[in-house]
């Protein structure tokens, strides 16, 4: 369902005093209007305490990753069936930081996309091109054949998925796409999308979005919301671009 979203990655930062105090600032700012919805995805040992403070209110949550195992001997990795436990919506897949130093490659992050769907959480794919690789003219091809990955993975699932295009070189580096780089690629995107029988796929852009470019890159046509890393830590940013 192509609806507006916005996800908060909050990376590895956060602790349990400040958690406290920015789901608290979140829950009392935030007011959800009709297709429009607001997540924040935390770090896994914080699942609960966020599931505690958003519980009740219309802000969701989910994790970072997840496995593409179902249960057994894969020492510190978590299952879907796991994230359901604690009330996650969602799951980020592919971020370029797993895929960089983790060694996550678009074959894993197909099969993760497809284990939280079979557990009935979202997966929010990240598909991303590197500086090198846009300035070699290969952007296209790059996040296509990530978005690809996940497609014969997740198979008639895909309109279940969200996407996120986050070009590597505008994560946490300050530097973000123009609306018409984003809305280029995004185009390319929907338009894969819609050939697999999921253009109604909510497609995210991330990668430097603040509250005062959050508002000229989601009102390009093929944008429907953000995925948002270091502007997520400061509820009165975050709340800002939600609102955006
Ligand atoms: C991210 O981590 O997904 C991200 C987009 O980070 P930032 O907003 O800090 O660039």
């Amino acid at each position: 369902m192509r609806g507006k979203l916005v996800v908060g990655n909050w990376k590895m930062n956060g602790g349990l005093a400040a958690n406290a105090a920015l789901l608290g600032e979140l829950t009392s700012g935030w007011i959800g209007t009709q297709g429009r919805e607001v997540a924040v995805c935390v770090p896994y040992p914080y699942l609960m305490q966020a599931q505690a403070a958003l519980a009740a209110t219309p802000i969701a949550w989910g994790a970072q990753d997840v496995s593409e195992h179902a249960a057994g001997a894969y020492t510190g990795e978590v299952s879907a069936a796991m994230l359901v436990e604690f009330g996650c919506r969602y799951a980020i897949v592919g971020h370029s930081e797993r895929r960089q130093h983790f060694g996550d490659t678009d074959e894993v992050v197909g099969a993760k996309a497809r284990a939280a769907l079979a557990a009935g959480i979202t997966a929010i794919a990240c598909v991303g091109e590197t500086l090198a690789e846009r300035e070699a003219g290969t952007t296209e091809s790059v996040v296509l054949r990530q978005l690809d990955a996940v497609l014969r993975a997740v198979a008639g699932e895909a309109p279940k998925l969200v996407v996120a295009y986050e070009p590597v070189w505008a994560i946490g580096t300050g530097r973000t796409a123009t609306p018409e780089q984003a809305q280029e690629v995004h185009a390319t995107l929907r338009q894969r999308l819609r050939a697999a029988g999921a253009g109604t796929v909510s497609l995210l852009y991330g990668g430097s979005v603040k509250a005062d470019n959050a508002k000229t890159l989601f009102a390009r046509e093929d944008i429907d919301g953000g995925l948002i890393g270091g502007a997520s830590l400061k509820a009165s940013e975050f709340l800002a671009i939600a609102r955006a």
